[in-house]
């Protein structure tokens, strides 16, 4: 018997793919934001996996993915369910902002967090239009979905890589019952991650995590509050996607597919992208900034391994000549995940984005004080 899977107007049909409409926000002038649904069901049964993307405006290479991947040919051979969302954030897409223009606020930071509900502080707005409509769809998720993927783009030019959420757990209750069932998570989430066979980062250690509200990115919130394994893939540039990069997206996903017990067969190999590899484990860094106004000639690529001491960049001033101390080193090891946009930078501003070696643990409690 086939799982009964429906997400507004689609519902899932064996052997078919089924379009549909989930009404997510309704603006004050009647008008209704509508996210796209496609659901894909194979004849044979088996888990459920929710594919997103199209969050932030300019991310065009995930939806792009999602197109290219599902076909009535993929269909044929599937066990189980796909739910697709193209367009998580309408508003961004329509106008191409990283935000939607009715709450110029990141949404892939409004999913729930978790915490126990508080009567409303009359000081402080409601929750937004956004937070109440990812409410909603996250209990949907959470009916049906075994795993999960939210597909994003970094910046012009950067690898095609996977943003490792960390696994967080209550301590404040059951903390060792708690510990070993993320540690179970975990596992299932860097099998999955392997199975995708892209590029690595971990995310922020924990309590940068938190702080940074990425718990309540797609991923994190599905991964912590739903215990569902999944992952961010940041797809390289986003408004000219890089062909090479979606299809190995696509040929990614199909791997976590096979992973999953939905494709038969082995693994297809992940080619005509950079995969970094530096023999350790890394995380994100936002570290790499320039001390003072200049032109900046990088010295490095996406994808590049870097150990500490490398030059990364040559400084110079507007005429091109060198400034004092020219070379900007690398002060980890690691690797470059991309540059950042253009070439002139004011004191202070990031110039490469790194991953570099990551030394916490991927499993960690919530900060103390963060269901009180
Ligand atoms: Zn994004």
């Amino acid at each position: 018997m086939a799982k009964r899977v429906t997400l507004g107007t689609a519902a899932a049909v064996p052997g078919t793919i089924q379009y549909g409409r989930w009404d997510a926000i309704t603006h004050p002038t009647g008008h209704v934001d509508f996210m796209p649904v496609i659901i894909a069901q194979g004849k044979a049964d088996g888990p459920c996996i929710w594919l997103t993307a199209g969050i932030h405006g300019p991310e065009h290479a995930g939806p792009s993915v999602l197109y290219q991947l599902i076909t009535q040919e993929l269909v044929d051979r599937l066990r189980g369910t796909i739910v697709a969302i193209p367009a998580l954030s309408p508003a961004g897409l329509r106008t191409q902002q990283y935000v939607p223009y009715h709450l110029p606020k990141n949404p892939n930071r409004m999913w729930p967090d978790g915490k126990p509900p508080k009567p409303q502080d009359p000081d402080k707005e409601a929750p937004s239009s956004v937070e109440l409509a990812f409410a909603r769809l996250f209990d949907s998720l959470l009916e049906t979905a075994d795993y999960m993927i939210d597909f994003h783009n970094a910046s012009i030019g950067s690898i095609s890589f996977v943003f490792r959420d960390r696994v967080l757990y209550r301590a404040d209750q059951n903390a060792e019952e708690n510990r070993k069932k993320a540690v179970a998570l975990a596992a299932r989430q860097d099998a999955m991650i392997e199975a995708y066979g892209h590029t690595v980062v971990t995310e922020f250690p924990a309590k940068h995590y938190i702080k940074e509200d990425l718990h309540r990115s797609t991923s994190g919130a599905a991964l912590l509050l739903g215990h569902v394994p999944g992952f961010t893939a940041e797809l390289g540039t986003g408004l000219m996607p890089d062909a090479a990069i979606v299809a190995a997206a696509a040929a990614g996903t199909r791997n976590v597919l096979r992973w999953a017990g939905m494709l038969d067969g082995g693994l297809e190999p992940i080619s005509g992208i950079k995969i970094a590899d530096p023999g350790f484990r890394t995380r994100r860094s936002p570290a790499t900034r320039v001390d003072r106004p200049c032109v900046v000639l990088h010295l490095v690529q996406a994808g590049d391994i870097v150990k500490v001491g490398d030059p990364l960049a040559d400084l110079r001033d507007i005429w091109g000549r060198p400034l004092e101390n020219n070379i900007l080193r690398a002060q980890h090891d690691g690797y470059v995940i991309g540059r950042a946009h253009g070439i002139y930078f004011y004191p202070g501003q990031t110039v490469l984005y790194l991953s570099v070696r990551d030394e916490d643990p991927i499993v960690a409690p919530y900060p103390k004080d963060y269901f009180q």
